[in-house]
């Protein structure tokens, strides 16, 4: 009885961290600062020598009884888990939020510099390590400003601008693979409005999920949306720029908080790895550049703005997070596609080999030669009852949809490329059609590492549920 009491007092001599949601945002400037500059995306060299519109690290922090986490938007392509790892631990220094309480991503744009330096080229290495410490400083600067804060979360229906970019093609309407392979029987972004179209080898993800944030007062604090849909893309070559995912958040700031600079918007990627914004049934004009960017974002901006302003508010929202590392094995090119490769490489005519060979040749040798396994960083959320799972791949878009069915959270979305990069995720079933998303090199993990990911979501969501 004693030590109960004795227990008891010690217990209540702690004051339990006070419920009530607190949240603070931030973004901070990661446009290049010297150029030329390379820009991935695309196949061949890119050049940029200037910024369209610039490059962001955008953070929000939230709290609840004294769970604090950070969700991190980078304005990259890709980034590598190292570098997120990297930008992590400066964070957590600087704020005490662990690095494991931290979901970092970049939206995908096509049109920003590679996260990681080409040695010895001293333009890019300034470039990621800037990219790095002020990744970290978006999370510094949002948590500085945490507050009392209510929180939201809706889903629209936004099917017009997703068209699923695989097909089923009729007989010659695929060409060989990078390897001079010919089984695929899907092909990745056909020629639009062709005859040889058959039907898409999979579906779209409708739902645009968004979360508002606003202070208890009812002032506009944040507003992350998710959607499924690739990138835009349409920048031309020699400028670097943040794409649809920027345009969004310039759009949603100036309609939900003219002139405040402390608010921040910012769009994640869903599970876009076979989505993308072409109509290949019926074919459009060609458009000027950045006029699709600035339709579909505006678009996007108007449901997350009219949404938000509707939607039902909680002053407090549990929140839980946790991780897992999930170990998959790395893909290996079978002894011809090493041959071909070996070959590839030696060849002085690149009219003789397939499209992108070169480019490919030098993907599996590396895989050849790289590690036996990948560890992936596999992270589940909840705020209340909206889950989020975070993926460090371009997922399929029917994956995410099964997370969303199966997760205990309503509603759920995934958050893809997130906290480091290992290529697409297919699904088995779209492995086993081949494809561009299947080709080694572009597709790095073993076939079933989606069944496998899929899983481990389930359980990690399994695992907050309580
Ligand atoms: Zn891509």
């Amino acid at each position: 009885m004693k030590t109960t009491l004795l227990t008891l007092a010690l217990f209540c001599a702690v004051p339990a961290a006070a419920a009530g949601l607190r949240a603070g945002a931030a973004a901070v400037d990661v446009t290049p600062q010297e150029w030329p500059i390379r820009v991935i995306g695309n196949f061949g060299l890119t050049l940029a020598n200037s910024a369209h519109d610039p490059l962001h690290a955008r953070a929000i922090v939230l709290e609840d009884s004294g769970v604090r986490i950070a969700i991190v938007l980078v304005d990259s392509c890709f980034i590598k888990r190292e570098e997120m790892d990297r930008a992590k631990d400066l964070a957590a220094k600087r704020t005490n939020i662990p690095v494991n309480r931290i979901l970092m991503a970049a939206t995908h744009t096509h049109s920003a510099p590679p996260s990681r330096a080409k040695k010895g080229d001293g333009i890019e290495e300034r470039y990621v390590e800037r990219l790095v410490t002020q990744t970290a400083e978006a999370v510094v600067q949002a948590n500085g400003r945490l507050q009392p804060a209510k929180i939201g979360w809706a889903v629209r229906p936004v099917p017009e601008e997703l068209f699923n970019r695989r097909w089923f093609m009729r007989e010659g309407g695929i060409l060989p693979n990078p390897f001079g392979e010919t089984g695929d029987l899907a092909r990745m972004n056909p020629p639009a409005g062709s005859d040889s179209l058959i039907h898409p080898a999979g579906g779209t993800d409708p739902g645009f999920s968004i979360v508002s944030i606003q202070t208890v007062g009812g002032k506009p604090l944040a507003l992350l949306g998710n959607y499924s849909l690739h990138y835009i893309g349409g920048v031309p070559g020699p400028e670097v720029s943040a794409d649809y995912f920027g345009e969004f958040s310039k759009q949603v700031a100036s309609r939900l908080a003219p002139g405040d600079p402390a608010f921040v918007a910012m769009l994640t990627n869903g599970t876009s790895g076979d989505v993308n914004n072409i109509d290949f049934i019926h074919p459009r004009p060609r458009a000027q550049p950045f006029e699709r960017i600035t339709a579909v974002a505006g678009k996007l901006a108007g449901h997350a703005v009219e949404q938000s302003r509707s939607m039902e508010y909680h002053a407090t929202a549990p929140i839980q997070m946790v991780e897992r590392e999930l170990r998959v094995r790395y893909r290996r090119p079978t002894p011809e596609q090493l041959r071909f490769a070996r070959a590839a490489l030696e060849e002085k005519d690149e009219s003789k080999l397939p499209r992108n060979a070169k480019t490919y040749a030098g993907w599996a040798i590396a895989l050849n030669d790289g590690p036996e396994f990948a560890d992936l960083k596999l992270q589940a959320l909840r705020i209340g009852q909206l889950g989020i799972a975070a993926i460090p791949c371009e997922v399929f878009t029917e994956i995410g949809i099964t997370l969303k069915e199966l997760s205990p959270f309503r509603p759920t979305f995934t958050i893809e490329l997130a906290n480091g990069h290992y290529g697409y995720l297919p699904t088995p079933r779209h492995f086993k059609l081949g494809g561009y998303e299947t080709w080694l090199g572009t597709n790095n993990l073993e076939p079933e590492a989606s069944v496998k990911i899929t899983r481990t979501i389930l359980d990690l969501f399994e695992q907050i549920e309580k």
